[in-house]
């Protein structure tokens, strides 16, 4: 992915994409000091920039260093990329991390550096396609106890575990791999959270030891707007066969139906539906306009 034309925000100036280089001895490579986020921007705005902006800030506090620089310079700092590259319809990767100043454990003393790079990101398929659903085996790896792993950061060093469950996934000729937490509940998959249409309530996991995703709010708000219930709980795996309906919610995936987890199968309905359009509405809204719809 680096031999490409394009610009990369780096600490505060533009570099070309294959010069977007940084030093192999840096405290971020060695032991995971970075922490990242992945935003969408359609028709050149980028949804929920200041909620990203903000998890980022706080991902890097929560593992011991502030970002040098403020959210208003951080979403600044976005929107100039995606417009410097020519891009309407885009991921954005913002990605901190300590420097290369020091080399033990210890890193008290490195710098702190920002980057983001931006590609091009459409709309691949339609709704009708995508009706179809995707099949989810389950992850050979649970999500850490909070007193295990900083959980609740968009840490690097978490997403390990994801890798290994996406090929485990993709091995065995599924489309990604459901995770479970330390005790064997229901978590998220690899790289989004999970609903259930429980007898027309929409069912989900506490965000206790995984990331509580911008999607997965923006979903929250948007089935209350249309008077379906929603439960946060604990969910035990045993309880997914009773779903009459399952999706997934994150930036990337946006509103994923579910069609197989593990050999159940489900048949994405109404409420899937429904949010997905709803949804798809939603992020194509100016800021202003989606702060309006308050969800
Ligand atoms: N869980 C994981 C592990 C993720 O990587 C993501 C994507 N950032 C999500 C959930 C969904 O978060 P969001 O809706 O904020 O993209």
């Amino acid at each position: 992915f680096d031999d490409r034309d394009g610009w990369i925000w780096w600490d505060g100036e533009f570099v070309p994409w294959r010069e977007a280089k940084l030093h192999v001895l840096s405290h971020g490579l060695h032991y995971a000091s970075a922490v990242f986020e992945g935003e969408r921007c359609y028709s050149g705005n980028i949804f929920k920039l200041r909620e990203h902006t903000e998890r980022l800030l706080n991902s890097g506090r929560i593992l011991g260093f502030e970002i040098p620089w403020a959210a208003e310079e951080i979403d600044a700092a976005c929107v100039e990329t995606v417009r410097r590259n020519g891009l309407t319809d885009a991921y954005v990767r913002p990605i901190a991390w300590r420097g290369s100043e020091e080399i033990g454990v210890a890193a008290q003393l490195t710098s702190v550096h920002l980057a983001i790079a931006v590609w091009e990101w459409g709309a691949y398929f339609g709704v009708e396609q995508r009706m179809k659903g995707v099949r989810l085996c389950m992850a050979p790896w649970r999500r850490p106890h909070p007193s295990t792993a900083p959980t609740a950061s968009k840490a690097t060093g978490l997403y390990m575990i994801g890798t290994m469950s996406k090929h485990a996934a993709m091995d065995g000729g599924y489309d990604d791999a459901l995770m479970l937490d330390w005790k064997g509940d229901v978590a998220e998959s690899t790289g989004a959270n999970i609903f259930f249409n429980m007898g027309g309530e929409l069912h989900t996991p506490t965000p206790v030891n995984f990331l509580d995703g911008i999607t997965r709010r923006t979903v929250m708000g948007l089935a209350k707007q249309h008077q379906i219930k929603v439960v946060e709980r604990t969910i035990a795996e045993a309880e997914m066969k009773d779903a009459s309906e399952v999706f997934l919610a994150g930036t990337a995936a946006e509103v994923t139906p579910v069609r197989e987890i593990a050999g159940h199968s489900f048949t994405p309905g109404k409420v899937t539906e429904t949010l997905m359009r709803d949804y798809e509405a939603l992020v194509r809204l100016s800021p202003e306009e989606v702060a309006k719809r308050g969800a």
